[in-house]
């Protein structure tokens, strides 16, 4: 059959949903300079197939402008079309940024921490997801068999990684049916996102040539476990040495790695509006989840609101691997939003000179007293999505972290979509998010 090779511009929209334009291969030369046209009420598109109230209605227009060092090519050698697309800018049509792009929030939010402090933040993003075409039998969690038994997708799947030009870290069966997790080496903020949305395109893509579908819906049941994103960060000069780690400190936590956690602490409740914005990631933000659902620095604490990870091997190499990794995050969100205001935040912790939060060690904030848990700033971050948006509406600091026009048009895309679920049980909630994510 003839076939004319297609390439998409594309970008993650506020549900973190990758939406673009296509053109024949043949003509990226011209088209990378161009980008394609853009609309911009497309912002407002819900992941449940409505458009939220626009403030743009039916005017105007924008430019798609890829970022060459994001291109995808992707050749599975099984005959079907390959996977060509370039991630994008959303900009003005005469080039310049547009105030609701969420890549370029990110952009801003690198550059802001880099201009104010000389801190390069390094992160990645760690996905669990689930395989439909694993076949599961309980008792697979971590187990050898589970690999063998998901058959030819793993091993695919790293394959096309790697033809995306992604280097993987780790590859694993978690511990839900049919559930497993993959996790990149840390890059610079700006890529890690780029990253995290072609690993996410490029799982689909494969499972779909396998006639099967992955879901990183942060819940597939109401009961069992969910599947959750770990931001994981650590602090660097400019010049490539770590800053996060100082041996003299209580936990290893540096001096300037304690502004920035305690920024982020301090704004917590509203970040969620943005790292879990949706009613079905408060399906998965329960107690005793290992997920996170307190404010706090834990250390070694999979149930922290941010866990001080463990290093492994020499400890000369320590300092480089130190980081962090906030866990109450999921894949219903922008991966640019989660990290630009995660930055922002932290970026406010420098400013002020707030001192490090106090970790908590082997203990569940639950048990501690509330004196003691205000004493270390631990407050219960939102426990549905509606009481996470009211946190981001109620922390004025926090509603300047984006532009007034992203922040204004997020919260009426993620009110719109809210509404939409208001009357779902929680199986429905589970299925239609399934179907999207
Ligand atoms: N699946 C858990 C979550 O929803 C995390 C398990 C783990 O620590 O890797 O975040
Ligand atoms: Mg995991």
């Amino acid at each position: 059959m003839i076939h004319e090779p297609l390439t998409l511009f594309c970008y993650a929209d506020l549900s973190g949903q990758v939406r673009g334009k296509g053109f024949p291969t043949r003509l990226l030369d011209k088209r990378l300079k161009s980008g394609i046209g853009w609309t911009p009420t497309n912002l407002m598109f819900t992941a449940l197939g409505t458009i939220a109230p626009s403030p743009w209605g039916p005017h105007g227009d924008l430019t798609l402008m890829p970022d060459p060092a994001t291109k995808v090519e992707v050749d599975f050698e099984d005959g079907a079309p390959a996977e060509r697309f370039f991630l994008c800018d959303v900009t003005q049509t005469d080039g310049s940024p547009w105030d609701c792009c969420p890549r370029t929030a990110l952009k801003t939010a690198v550059e802001d921490l880099r201009r104010e402090t000389g801190i390069v933040l390094r992160t990645t993003f760690e996905h669990e997801f689930v395989y439909s075409g694993a076949e599961t039998r309980p008792g697979d969690m971590y187990g050898l068999g589970a690999i063998r038994r998901h058959g030819a997708f793993g091993e695919t799947f790293l394959a096309a990684l790697h033809a995306a030009g992604l280097e993987v870290d780790s590859y694993l069966p978690e511990f839900g049916s049919g559930q497993f997790e993959v996790t990149l080496p840390p890059v610079e903020a700006l890529a890690a996102c780029d990253q995290a949305v072609i690993l996410k395109e490029i799982a689909r893509a494969t499972a779909h040539r396998l006639g099967h579908r992955v879901t990183f819906a942060p819940r597939v049941t109401p009961d069992g476990l969910g599947s959750g994103v770990h931001i994981h960060f650590s602090l660097w000069t400019e010049d490539g040495e770590p800053i996060s780690f100082d041996p003299e400190r209580p936990f290893g936590v540096s001096d300037k790695a304690g502004s920035f956690l305690a920024g982020v602490i301090r704004h917590m409740p509203a970040l969620c509006a943005f790292t879990a914005p949706t009613a079905i990631s408060y399906l998965r933000l329960k107690p005793k989840t290992w997920t996170g659902v307190w404010s706090n620095l834990g250390y070694h604490d999979r149930e922290a609101g941010i866990r001080i990870c463990p290093v492994f091997g020499p400890h000369k190499k320590t300092a480089r691997q130190f980081n962090f990794e906030y866990r109450a995050a999921d894949a219903t969100a922008n991966p640019y939003l989660q990290l630009a205001t995660i930055i922002q935040a932290g970026l406010s912790g420098l400013r002020d000179g707030l001192a490090t939060p106090q970790p908590t060690s082997g203990v569940d904030p639950e048990t501690l007293d509330e004196a003691e848990r205000n004493a270390r700033g631990i407050r219960r971050l939102p426990s549905s999505a509606d009481e996470a948006l009211a946190a981001l509406e109620a922390d004025t600091a926090a509603g300047s972290f984006l532009t007034p026009a992203l922040t204004e048009a997020y919260l009426a895309n993620k009110r719109a979509e809210l509404d939409l679920t208001r009357e779902w049980s929680p199986e429905e909630l589970c299925n239609r998010y399934a179907a999207v994510y």
